[in-house]
């Protein structure tokens, strides 16, 4: 069966690509019904917070990635990395080495002074017996290296293919430190071994690591599991993806209002496409559609504008009932949520959601949009005021228009616009005049949905006792001095 992991370092927030590494193994662990396990690799306890872990928790559960089993932690673990470093040594696989990083530094420059490649010199290892003991009576603590055997190593990435490195290449790596702290290669490859991890995923800044690993495997006689190193996200000129590029953490896009399921696709389309077009999947159809042999080697771009299309076009596509599910919160959140939207006046919240969800790139967006309709307190555009309030004719057509919409006894779109057009007839005047005039008014915007429509759900009473100049210019004045 596969098993797969993400096994994120707890020393930031979690970041857009680790995410998508997240992503990938939750797919291929889908797809293959297999299990996906979450391990936190926190044993730099300087640089590890519970906090980080709980934040990288909390954006793999909003992504909707929840895992089988863990989370593993490795500060836990301790005792059995350096047990294994312990057997290592007895088979005579590692050895201790007691240099101090001054002493290696010397040597190291010394080498490069005469146009060398420094690498480990393995003057511990030629060590006799006596000399170690009497290093240890000098208070000196070893570290344990491993042994690099003589030979080449050779692997089939399942993205990049055959990869070869002669381990003359390779320095005698540390597996666990003076300080009984084990380096990332030890934990990494006996937790993998505990946890009967099949395949490995991840980024492929890590390509480099894979062979000192493999040889970490067969040195305690296992067989290495497959690996899939995923191609590196950049920026769009091509450099790898920093803060420059974008704010690079995923929950500030949940807070920026995108849907975890347009960031899921997002994430999903970099590298790897799910289908032949371009739009938003389900997840059921990615999971049944993923391979990993369809990923490509070339690293991705990352093109915030593709995440705004993607979360704009799932805004619009989704029904209000699953729109409901993350808008609810986010207008608790703002107290702007009044349980009578989901309950009786679900018909009418329903028809205003379908209404203005067209036109929103984000959920703060669409909260924006709803706001006239649920609260006074939404904002009128200065420029909106200028262009279509401060026509003279207004100050007496307006009151003429309110009193028929009063007399009105159907206050539908199809009336309320057959009137309007009769009132601005009658007046020789554009119907536009009013049309501008009333989506300042009602809305606080130029543009919007069916002005007709709008004014029919937002019903009569407010209709009318927004169609007022003066208090248009009293929220004006409220608007400007909210910019400033
Ligand atoms: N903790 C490592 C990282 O965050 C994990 C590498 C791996 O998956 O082996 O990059």
């Amino acid at each position: 069966m596969v098993r797969v992991r993400f096994a994120p370092s707890p020393t930031g927030y979690l970041h857009v690509g680790a995410a998508r590494t997240a992503l990938f193994n939750w797919l291929f662990a889908r797809h293959e019904k297999g299990v996906f396990i979450l391990r936190i690799e926190d044993t730099d306890v300087s640089r590890s917070s519970e906090q980080m872990s709980q934040v990288i928790m909390e954006g793999l559960l909003w992504l909707g990635l929840a895992w089988d089993e863990g989370p593993i932690f490795q500060s836990k673990r301790l005792q059995i990395y350096q047990e294994k470093a312990l057997w290592l040594l007895n088979q005579g696989k590692a050895y201790e080495c007691f240099c101090s990083p001054e002493e290696i530094e010397t040597r190291k420059r010394e080498i490069e002074a005469r146009g060398g490649v420094w690498k480990y010199d393995r003057y511990c290892w030629r060590l006799s017996l006596e000399e170690k003991e009497m290093k240890k009576k000098e208070g000196r603590k070893g570290a344990i290296r491993f042994l690099v055997p003589p030979g080449r190593t050779q692997f089939k990435d399942l993205i990049h293919g055959v990869i070869s490195v002669d381990h003359s290449q390779i320095e005698d790596f540390v597996l666990l430190r003076s300080d009984g702290l084990p380096t990332y290669h030890l934990s990494v490859v006996v937790d993998d071994l505990d946890s009967r991890i099949t395949h490995v995923i991840r980024g492929d800044d890590h390509i480099t690591n894979t062979p000192k690993q493999i040889l970490l495997y067969q040195a305690f006689g296992a067989t290495p599991p497959e690996f899939a190193h995923l191609p590196l996200i950049l920026g769009p000129d091509r450099k790898k993806l920093s803060k420059r590029h974008g704010v690079t953490s995923l929950l500030h896009y949940r807070d920026q209002g995108i849907l975890p399921l347009a960031m899921f696709n997002f994430l999903a389309q970099m590298s790897w496409s799910p289908g032949p077009e371009e739009r938003i999947y389900s997840i059921d159809e990615m999971v049944a559609n993923f391979s990993l042999n369809r990923i490509s080697k070339n690293s991705p771009i990352f093109d915030l504008n593709k995440l705004e299309w993607l979360n704009r076009r799932l805004i619009k596509e989704m029904k209000a009932e699953e729109l409901l599910i993350w808008l609810k919160p986010e207008m608790e959140k703002k107290g702007l949520w009044q349980p009578s939207f989901e309950k009786e006046n679900w018909a009418w919240f329903k028809r205003v959601l379908d209404l203005i969800k067209g036109r929103s790139r984000n959920l703060i967006d669409l909260i924006g949009n709803l706001k006239p309709f649920i609260t006074e307190d939404y904002l009128i555009d200065p420029i909106g005021y200028e262009k279509y309030l401060r026509e003279e004719k207004l100050l007496e057509l307006l009151p003429r228009l309110r009193k028929d919409f009063e007399l009105l006894t159907d206050f539908v779109a199809p009336e309320i616009e057959k009137t309007l057009r009769k009132r601005a007839e009658q007046e020789g005047v554009q119907a536009a005049l009013f049309i501008h005039a009333l989506r300042v008014l009602t809305l606080g915007k130029t543009v919007s949905p069916g002005i007709f429509e709008v004014l029919e759900l937002l019903g009569k009473e407010k209709t009318l006792a927004r169609m007022n100049l003066e208090t248009a210019r009293t929220k004006l004045a409220v608007s400007t001095a909210n910019q400033n």
